[in-house]
């Protein structure tokens, strides 16, 4: 039986998880975190068991090496020869891909001059591969994109209304996010609910929705980058552009600065004062402090907007899925959005249902309700280890 690892390597932490395929059965999982640092940690979970070592992991490739051992240690493998292929998160594919593709150097080159569109992730994810690459040589690798399952939009989708010069130039455009977890959900979405045309809300610390038609991305919200879209717990979404300009004006700060305030002090955490985790906000907001209450209101209006609109793009929807942290755990926001919906779609929901369901898969619509509305929890590793399989099978991606 082949064993696949999916790997979410960032700047700073190596996340991963081996599966035994084709049961997509997850036999260990957990991270390097703080790589860099002298008091940077190993986690594995194995057979119910959390093994936490902290420890100097100067860089990924001694990430890797720890894993790797680890794996032999704690009896995971008997020989690493058990591992017939490795797949990669990478955030950004650009134009260059639509599904994931084998991470041979072509592949790597492309991640790299991608680099300007995804400062913060690229070359962190060719740092996971080349660790890897180093460590298993002769064991296939694969990428396998955030950005894939959005390429199927349509121009007047993903165009900006900028010179069009721009748009050719210098692939300025819509690229989207989260799409690994958006055709998860698609593809549970079709197959629980027999839904063609999909809703999907992902979600928790980023956030982006999606418009889905017989299993292909129509629309998103995310933009260029993660910034764009609905409000988030850092980031702002979109915004009228002159924002910029204004405030550049309003105080001194230059472009650089704004742009860094507009990814990590606006959204939940800008507008609460609080934090950017919704179990504070939502705390803070029950418990009357006025900037909370506006962010959760803000933040539901903005989801709302979404799903108004990609009710209108799709023809109708049958199916509005929530995911992703928030999604997934929180009634409240669940409910803040739905309230904002549900009367112009005709849907009727269990909020009593509702208040209960965490982190689990659930139908919170009642028959009558012209859309139904599910809870489904992504998993874009999974995914990553299908890809991995298929890898195996086909001897091709
Ligand atoms: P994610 O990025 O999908 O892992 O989502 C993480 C975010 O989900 C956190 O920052 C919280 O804002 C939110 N979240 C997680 N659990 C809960 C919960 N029980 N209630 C409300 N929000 C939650």
């Amino acid at each position: 039986m082949p064993k696949v690892m999916a790997v979410n390597a960032g700047s700073s932490s190596l996340k991963y998880k081996l599966y035994q395929m084709p049961e997509e059965k997850e036999i260990c999982s957990g991270m390097a975190d703080k790589i860099g640092h002298e008091d940077a940690a190993f986690i594995l979970k194995f057979n119910g068991e959390k093994h936490v070592e902290t420890l100097p992991i100067l860089d990924h490739t001694k990430a890797v090496a720890l894993l790797l051992e680890a794996l032999v240690k704690f009896g995971v493998v008997a020989s690493l020869d058990e591992i017939e292929c490795v797949g990669h998160r990478v955030v950004q594919g650009g134009k260059y891909f639509s599904k994931s593709a084998e991470f041979d150097p072509d592949t790597e080159h492309k991640i790299d001059i991608l680099t300007p569109l995804d400062p913060l992730h690229a070359q962190a994810h060719l740092l996971g591969f080349r660790a890897f690459k180093k460590a298993l040589p002769n064991v296939p690798a694969i990428a396998v994109f955030d950005t894939a399952f959005h390429q199927t939009m349509e121009e007047e989708d993903y165009l900006f209304p900028i010179p069009y010069e721009y748009s050719v130039k210098y692939d300025c455009r819509r690229y989207g996010a989260h799409g690994t977890s958006h055709n998860y959900l698609a593809i549970l979405g079709e197959k629980n609910y027999g839904a063609k045309r999909i809703i999907s809300c992902h979600i928790g610390s980023g956030s982006s929705l999606a418009a889905i038609k017989d299993g292909k991305c129509v629309a998103t919200s995310m933009g260029l980058t993660p910034l764009g879209g609905v409000m988030m717990g850092t980031r702002t979404g979109d915004m009228d552009p002159s924002v910029m300009d204004y405030l550049a004006t309003c105080t001194g700060k230059d472009v650089h600065e704004l742009y860094d305030i507009f990814n990590k002090k606006s959204g939940f955490l800008g507008v609460s004062g609080v934090s950017n985790d919704t179990r504070d906000v939502e705390e803070a907001d029950k418990s009357g402090n006025k900037q909370a209450q506006i962010a959760s209101k803000l933040f539901a209006r903005r989801v709302a907007d979404y799903i108004g609109s990609y009710y209108v793009r799709l023809g109708g929807a049958d199916l509005i899925i929530f995911s992703a942290g928030i999604g997934e755990n929180s009634a409240y926001y669940r409910e803040l959005i739905l309230k904002d919906v549900e009367e112009a779609l005709g849907l009727k929901i269990d909020y009593e249902l509702n208040s209960k369901i965490r982190g689990k898969e659930a139908l919170i619509s009642l028959p009558e309700s012209k859309i139904k509305v599910a809870i489904i929890p992504t998993d874009e590793e999974v995914m990553i280890a299908r890809d991995c399989y298929k890898r195996i099978v086909d001897g091709r991606i």
